[in-house]
C-alpha cells in the first residue's frame, strides 16, 4: 500500500519505518528541513532501541523515504496518516494548530479518493474537524474519508510496542473504510477493534488518563507508608498479583512525565470542562503528581540545608529510560530546584545529555555515572536506566564526599544500602520495628 506519515517524531519515525518494513511504500513528511535531511542519510533524530537498523534497511530496500514536500507525498498515497504534535496551550486544551495545517495542506493536494487518518491523540471531535477542514480547502471535488487510530506505543520500546500492540483501534465512519486500515495492520496478527471515530478518540484518553490514575495512586499510598511504616514496593507487588489491578503502573516514584501522561490529563480535564462535568477524579490526580518533585526536592533541601555550594551527582535525565525524550522531564525540575539553592549539578544520563544541556547551560555533564558521584554530597536517582541498577556502590561510595543518596525510582535496596553505610532515602518505604 502507498502511505503517507505527516510528522516525523517519536510516532510518526517509528509508525513509517515499521509500515515500511511491512513492505509497504512509505513516504515521511515533516516540516523541519534539518530532520528529513538526516533520516534521509539513515540517521535517526530520536533515540528508540532498534530503530536505526530497521530505518537503514527499508531505506537501502527503497521502502521508505523521507521529505517536506506534503503535496507530493499526499498526491502518492493511498492512506495519509497525521502524525503531528498536539501540545497543551496553558490552559490544559490540546492545540491543534499542527493537525489543521497538515490537514489544510492535505486538502489542497487531493486528487482522488483517500483515507485520513489521525494517529495524533487528539480531542474528541477533531475527526470532524479534519473533515470539515478538508471540505473547505480542497480544490476537486474528490471524495475521502477521516479515521481515528490512536496510537500507544511507549517510548523507549516504540518498536516493539508497534510491532506487537496490545490492541489496534480503528475509529471508521464505515465498516469498508476501516477495512483498508485492517488490511495494513493485518501483517502484525494483533487484536484490532473496529469502532466509531468519537469512541475511538476518548480510548486514547481514557487510557492515558487511567494509567495516570493508577501512578498517583501508588504515589498516595507511599506517601501513607513512610507514615505507617509500610514498604510501598512490597504494597504494589501484594496489590499486583490481583488480576483485576496488574501490576503495570504501580512504581510509585516521582510521578509521571513525558509528552503525554501530563497533557493527556489535562486535555481531558478541559474537555470535562466543556462539556460541564467537573472531573474531580482527574483534578486530585493532577494534583498528587505536580507535589511528588516538590516534595522530594524539600527532602533534600531539609537534609543537605544550605544548598548553597554544595555539589550534587544526579542519575538520569530522561523522562522514562531508554529515551532521550525530555519533554516534562522530573530531572529539570529537581536540577532547577537546586541550582536556585545555589548548589553545583553533575548529570549523567546514557543518552539525554546533550538535551538536557542545551536547555539548562548551568547543568554540569559527566562522563559516566562514577564520575557524578565523584566529590558529590549527595546522588540524586532520577530516572531507572538498567546500568544504574548494577553500579558498584561501594566504588560510588568512595568517590562522593558524603555518601548520601536520594532514590527518586526506588532502584536499590534500603536494606543493602545500610549495610554499604550509605545513607539512603527513597519513597515511600516506612522506617519498619523489628521484631527479631
Ligand atoms: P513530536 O513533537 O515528536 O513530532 C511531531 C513532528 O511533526 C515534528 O517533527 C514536527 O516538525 C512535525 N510537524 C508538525 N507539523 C507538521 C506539518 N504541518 N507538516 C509536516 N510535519 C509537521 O510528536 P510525537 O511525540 O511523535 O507525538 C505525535 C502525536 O502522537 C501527539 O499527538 C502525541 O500526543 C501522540 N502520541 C505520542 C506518543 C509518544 O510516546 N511520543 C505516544 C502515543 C501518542
Amino acid at each position: 500500500m502507498n502511505v503517507a506519515v505527516i510528522g516525523t517524531g517519536y510516532v510518526g519515525l517509528v509508525t513509517g519505518v515499521v509500515f515500511a518494513d511491512l513492505g509497504n511504500d512509505v513516504i515521511c513528511v515533516d516540516k523541519d528541513a534539518s530532520k528529513v535531511e538526516k533520516l534521509s542519510r539513515g540517521e535517526p533524530t530520536i533515540y528508540e532501541p532498534g530503530l536505526e537498523e530497521m530505518l537503514q534497511r527499508n531505506i537501502r530496500d527503497n521502502r521508505i523515504t523521507f521529505t517536506s514536500d506534503l503535496a507530493a507525498a499526499a498526491v502518492k498515497a493511498d492512506v495519509i496518516f497525521i502524525a503531528v504534535g498536539t501540545p497543551p496551550k496553558s490552559n490544559g486544551e490540546s492545540d491543534l494548530a499542527q493537525v489543521q495545517e497538515a490537514a489544510e495542506a492535505i486538502a489542497r493536494a487531493l486528487d482522488r479518493y483517500k483515507i485520513i487518518v489521525n494517529k495524533s491523540t487528539v480531542p474528541v471531535g477533531t475527526g470532524n474537524f479534519v473533515r470539515d477542514l478538508i471540505i473547505a480547502n480542497r480544490r476537486q471535488k474528490v471524495d475521502f474519508d477521516v479515521v481515528s487510530n490512536p496510537e500507544f506505543l511507549r517510548e523507549g520500546s516504540a518498536i516493539q510496542d508497534t510491532l506487537k500492540p496490545d490492541r489496534i483501534v480503528i475509529g471508521a465512519p464505515s465498516k469498508t473504510v476501516a477495512m483498508t486500515l485492517l488490511e495494513l495492520y493485518a501483517p502484525l496478527e494483533r487484536p484490532m477493534m473496529i469502532t466509531d471515530v468519537e469512541s475511538a478518540e476518548m480510548i486514547k484518553y481514557a487510557s492515558n488518563a487511567f494509567l495516570a490514575t493508577k501512578i498517583s495512586f501508588i504515589n498516595a499510598i507511599a506517601d501513607l507508608c513512610e507514615k505507617v511504616g509500610s514498604d510501598v514496593l512490597q504494597v504494589a507487588k501484594g496489590m499486583g498479583f490481583d488480576n483485576r489491578i496488574g501490576a503495570a503502573f504501580l512504581q510509585a516514584g516521582l510521578g509521571f512525565g513525558g509528552s503525554c501522561f501530563p497533557k493527556d490529563t489535562l486535555s481531558l480535564i478541559h474537555i470535562s470542562t466543556k462539556f460541564d462535568e467537573d472531573n474531580e477524579l482527574l483534578h486530585t490526580v493532577v494534583a498528587i503528581n505536580e507535589r511528588r518533585v516538590p516534595r522530594f526536592c524539600e527532602r533534600i533541601e531539609a537534609r543537605l540545608s544550605p544548598l548553597k555550594g554544595k555539589q550534587i551527582g544526579m542519575l538520569g535525565l530522561a523522562f522514562k529510560p531508554n529515551t532521550d525524550d525530555l519533554r516534562e522531564a522530573k530531572s529539570l525540575e529537581i536540577i532547577q530546584f537546586l541550582l536556585d539553592g545555589g548548589a553545583r549539578v553533575k548529570a549523567y544520563d546514557p543518552v539525554a545529555m546533550s538535551g538536557a544541556a542545551a536547555l539548562v547551560p548551568e547543568l554540569e555533564l559527566a562522563e559516566n555515572a562514577y564520575a557524578a558521584a565523584e566529590g558529590a554530597d549527595a546522588l540524586v536517582i532520577v530516572t531507572e536506566w538498567n546500568e544504574f541498577k548494577l553500579l558498584n556502590l561501594e566504588r560510588v561510595k568512595s568517590l562522593m564526599a558524603q555518601p548520601i543518596v536520594f532514590d527518586g525510582r526506588n532502584i536499590y535496596s534500603p536494606e543493602r544500602m545500610q549495610a554499604l553505610g550509605i545513607e539512603y532515602h527513597s519513597i515511600g518505604r516506612g522506617i519498619r520495628k523489628s521484631h527479631d
